[in-house]
């Protein structure tokens, strides 16, 4: 148990664009926020510096007029808070106990910490199918992986067809990666209509390497142990029908699920598990003292700098609100 000098006046729990401008704002108000960034091989797939990790280019974060890579932007993010005042732990939060303070934290190396304020930037990770053969296929580099920018240089999807499962922005992302190594990008949409921006879809429609699958979805990750990912059975949404697509790899793009776990249920949620804030143009929650920014509130824009501008108005409301507690 921390004595009452240890008390943390602010712990920051994420550590991509919302959590390094909080902390970056946070230390140079003098608060000298302690951040967990999350533990490098995480069980619980919240991967250290969030979903740019997994992002190739990005080409709309302004100040960067040629684009630059979403881990490299993460890396630049955390040098510039380091710059400040600013201490880090490298290891996930198990438990964040809001029903006392101050505030509990239970770190997953046993970095335990007491708090006034917590800011929650802990995003949202990848969704998969949930067959068992996908389980299967995920482990050991078998073909199965919700990143293409990660795995997707690998030999085995080299010249080889690949599926690419989703409609939305990020499988048309995922797909055009793929083009530069696989020999055929098959995109698997459960609809006849994609979700992807226009610009997306056209890209990659446009692409010669890429084949949309329309009303498919997987039923089943064919292979074996050696080979790894051979193909998929896939059944039309339609007519109920199904055939088999001879694949290296297939890439999960299906959308993410906020990282709130942790919390066990004490702070509201909406009906995708999103935090829900006090106050939607603030970054207050139900329970003073514990704020909330970036991608597991927002389900809706979900962008680097939505995420980033949200972390400063938490460090902000954090500040103001520990002065008014007294806590300088
Ligand atoms: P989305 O929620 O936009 O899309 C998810 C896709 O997966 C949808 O097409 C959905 O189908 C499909 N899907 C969901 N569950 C299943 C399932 N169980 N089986 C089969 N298909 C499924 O997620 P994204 O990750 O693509 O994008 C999230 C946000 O991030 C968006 O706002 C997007 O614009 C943004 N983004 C922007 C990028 C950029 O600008 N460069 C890059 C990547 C993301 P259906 O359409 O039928 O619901």
């Amino acid at each position: 148990m921390s004595a009452v000098n240890d008390v943390e006046k602010v712990v920051i729990i994420g550590s991509g664009p919302a959590a390094w401008t909080a902390a970056i704002y946070a230390a140079r108000a003098n608060l000298n926020p302690l951040v967990f960034e999350g533990a490098l091989s995480s069980a619980n797939e919240m991967i250290p510096g969030g979903q740019l990790m997994f992002t190739t280019e990005v080409e709309n974060y302004p100040g960067f007029p040629e684009g630059i890579d979403g881990p490299k932007m993460m890396d630049e993010f955390r040098k510039q808070a380091l710059r400040f005042d600013v201490r880090i732990k490298q290891e996930n939060i198990d438990k964040l106990d809001l029903s006392s303070r101050p505030f509990r934290l239970t770190g997953s190396e046993g970095g335990d910490a007491t708090a006034h304020a917590v800011i929650i930037a802990t995003g949202a990770s990848a969704n998969w199918l949930g067959l068992d053969s996908e389980k299967h296929f995920r482990m050991g580099g078998l073909g199965v992986t919700a990143c293409a920018t990660c795995d997707g240089a690998f030999p085995r999807f080299r010249d080889k067809p690949v599926a690419v499962i989703g409609g939305g922005d990020s499988a048309m992302e995922e797909a055009l990666f793929m083009t530069k190594f696989a020999s055929k990008v098959h995109i698997i949409h459960r609809r006849d209509k994609l979700r992807a921006s226009k610009i997306m879809q056209q890209r990659a429609l446009d692409h010669p390497k890429v084949q949309v699958e329309w009303n498919s979805v997987p039923l089943e990750v064919l292979g074996d142990d050696k080979a790894g990912v051979t193909g998929l059975k896939l059944k039309d949404t339609q007519t109920s029908e199904t055939r088999e697509l001879p694949v290296s790899g297939m890439f999960l793009a299906i959308g993410h699920t906020p990282n709130t776990a942790f919390l066990g249920g004490q702070l509201p949620t909406d009906e995708k598990g999103y935090l829900k804030l006090a106050d939607p143009y603030r970054s207050t929650t139900e329970i003073d003292g514990a704020f909330a920014a970036g991608d597991v509130v927002d389900s809706v824009y979900r962008q680097a700098i939505t995420a980033a501008g949200m972390g400063c108005k938490a460090a902000i409301d954090a500040e103001r609100w520990l002065g008014d507690q007294g806590i300088e």
